[in-house]
C-alpha cells in the first residue's frame, strides 16, 4: 500500500440530495484530518461488491411483476458484513451505496466486530399483500444467497421491513441450505432466534444519546421541549422513552404531516391511534402542522427519524433548536452541516446516534451463536454501555481535533477500519 498523503480532499460537485455524494463529502473531510494514507483511502471509499437482482413474482391477480433489488457491501475489514434491507418505492443503487458506508462507520464507531453492507429492494408495501410480500423476500433472498450468511453478510430490518421479513429470510436461506441458520439475520422475532429488546434498540440508543448531549450542552431534561420527526418503529420508541422519563414531547409526524401541542403530547395515546389507524390523522390530542413547519418548531432537542434529506442547505438555517439527534440515516445533507455549525446546533451525527440498532443485532448474532439467550435487562445494560462509550470516544475527538461530532464520529470509524485494513494488507 502506498504511504503518500492526500493533498486536499477532492472537490464534489454532485446534486446535495445524493445520499452517496453525502457519504463522500464527510468521508473526504475526516480522511484529511486524519491524513489518511492515499492507498486507504481508495480501499474505504469504493464498495466492495454490489449485487443487482430482478425479483419476478405472481401478484395475487395472477399478473406478473419484476421488482429491483440490490445488496450493497461496502467493506468487510472489520468482520462480516451488516446491514438492514429496505423496502420503498424510492430506493435506488447510490442510496443503498451510501446506508451500506453509513454501516461499515456505523459498526466501528460502536466497536462491533462488522464491516458495512446494505440492501434495497424498490417497491411499495403499502400496495402489497403479505402473501406479496413474502413472495418478493424469498425471491430476493435466493438472489442473494450466496453473498450472505453468518459468517459473510448479516441482513436485518430498515425502513418497511420487520421480524416477519427477517424470518422469512432466515427461513428461505435455511431451506437452501439444508440446516437451520438463525445467524444469517439479526432482528428476527424473539424464540426464532430473535433478541430481546431488538425492536427497540435504535430508540432506546437515541435516549442515551439524548442524555449524553444534554449533559454535554447542560440543558436540563426536565424543562426541555422535544421534536420528533417520524413515528415508526424509531421514532415512536424514542418519543415513548422520554415521554416515560418526563420529557415534553412537543411535536411529532409521520408520513402525512405533523401534530403539536405545546403542552406536551399524550404519547401512549398517540401511539396507540397510529397503531389503531395506520395514521396520525384524526388524533384530537393537538393540532396539524405540515412535515416542513415541524422541523421549523421551536424546541430544545429535535430528532429527525424519518427520510435522509429532510435538513438541507435551504431549510438549515430555519431551525430553532439547540440539539438534533439523527434517528434516521443521512437526515442531513452535507450542505446543511456548515449551517448546522455556524447556528452552534449540537449535531449527534447518524452513524454514531442510530448505532443501538446495530449495537443490538450484534448481541443477537452471538446469542444466536452460542444458542444462549439473555434477559432484556442485559441487553439494555450493554446497550446502553455501548452507546455511552461511544458518544465519549467521539465527543473526545472533537475536543482534540476542533472538529464537529459528525467529522469527528467519522474519523473515529475511519481510523478503525483502516487500522484493521492495513493489518489485514492485500489479498493476493
Ligand atoms: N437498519 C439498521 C441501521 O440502519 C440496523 C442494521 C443492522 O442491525 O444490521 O442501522
Amino acid at each position: 500500500m502506498s504511504v503518500s498523503q492526500p493533498s486536499s480532499p477532492p472537490v464534489r460537485e454532485a446534486p446535495e440530495n445524493n445520499p452517496f455524494e453525502a457519504m463522500l463529502a464527510r468521508f473526504d473531510l475526516a480522511a484529511a484530518k486524519l491524513e489518511l494514507d492515499e492507498g486507504l483511502y481508495k480501499i474505504l471509499q469504493t464498495p466492495e461488491r454490489e449485487l443487482k437482482v430482478a425479483i419476478p413474482i405472481q401478484l395475487e391477480d395472477g399478473s406478473i411483476q419484476v421488482y429491483d433489488g440490490w445488496r450493497v457491501q461496502h467493506n468487510s475489514a472489520m468482520g462480516p458484513c451488516k446491514g438492514g434491507i429496505r423496502y420503498s418505492p424510492y430506493v435506488n443503487v447510490d442510496e443503498v451505496r451510501a446506508l451500506a458506508a453509513w454501516m461499515t462507520w456505523k459498526c466501528a464507531v460502536v466497536a462491533v466486530p462488522f464491516g458495512g453492507a446494505k440492501g434495497g429492494v424498490c417497491c411499495n408495501v403499502r400496495d402489497l399483500s403479505q402473501r406479496e410480500i413474502e413472495r418478493i423476500t424469498r425471491r430476493y433472498t435466493s438472489g442473494i444467497i450466496d453473498i450472505i450468511g453468518p459468517d459473510r453478510d448479516v441482513p436485518a430490518p430498515d425502513m418497511y421491513t420487520n421480524e416477519q421479513v427477517m424470518a422469512w429470510i432466515m427461513d428461505t436461506y435455511s431451506m437452501h441450505t439444508r440446516g437451520i441458520h438463525t445467524g444469517v439475520v439479526t432482528g428476527k422475532p424473539w424464540g426464532l432466534g430473535g433478541s430481546m429488546g431488538r425492536r427497540e434498540a435504535t430508540g432506546r440508543g437515541l435516549l442515551t444519546m439524548v442524555r449524553e448531549a444534554s449533559r454535554v450542552k447542560k440543558l436540563d431534561l426536565a424543562k426541555a421541549t422535544v421534536v420528533v420527526q417520524g413515528s415508526g418503529n424509531v421514532g415512536g420508541t424514542i418519543a415513548s422513552l422520554l415521554h416515560e422519563i418526563g420529557v415534553r414531547i412537543k411535536a411529532i409526524s409521520d408520513i402525512d404531516g405533523g401534530i403539536v401541542n405545546e403542552s406536551g403530547l399524550d404519547i401512549p395515546s398517540l401511539l396507540a391511534h397510529i397503531e389503531k389507524h395506520r395514521t396520525l390523522d384524526g388524533f384530537e390530542g393537538g393540532e396539524l402542522v405540515s412535515n416542513e413547519e415541524l422541523l421549523h418548531m421551536p424546541c430544545e432537542i429535535l430528532v429527525p427519524c424519518a427520510a435522509e434529506n429532510q435538513i438541507t442547505s435551504e431549510n438549515a438555517d430555519r431551525l430553532n433548536c439547540q440539539i438534533i439527534v439523527e434517528g434516521a440515516n443521512g437526515p442531513t445533507t452535507a450542505g446543511a452541516d456548515a449551517i448546522l455549525d455556524a447556528m452552534d446546533i449540537f449535531v449527534i451525527p447518524d452513524i454514531l446516534a442510530n448505532a443501538g440498532g446495530v449495537v443490538v443485532s450484534y448481541f443477537e448474532w452471538c446469542q444466536d451463536r452460542m444458542g444462549y439467550f439473555w434477559e432484556e435487562r442485559d441487553v439494555n445494560t450493554r446497550l446502553h454501555k455501548s452507546m455511552q462509550k461511544a458518544f465519549r470516544q467521539v465527543y473526545r475527538r472533537t475536543r482534540k481535533h476542533s472538529v464537529n461530532m459528525r467529522t469527528a464520529a467519522y474519523m473515529e470509524g475511519i481510523d478503525r477500519v483502516a487500522y484493521y485494513q492495513k493489518l489485514r494488507g492485500l489479498y493476493p
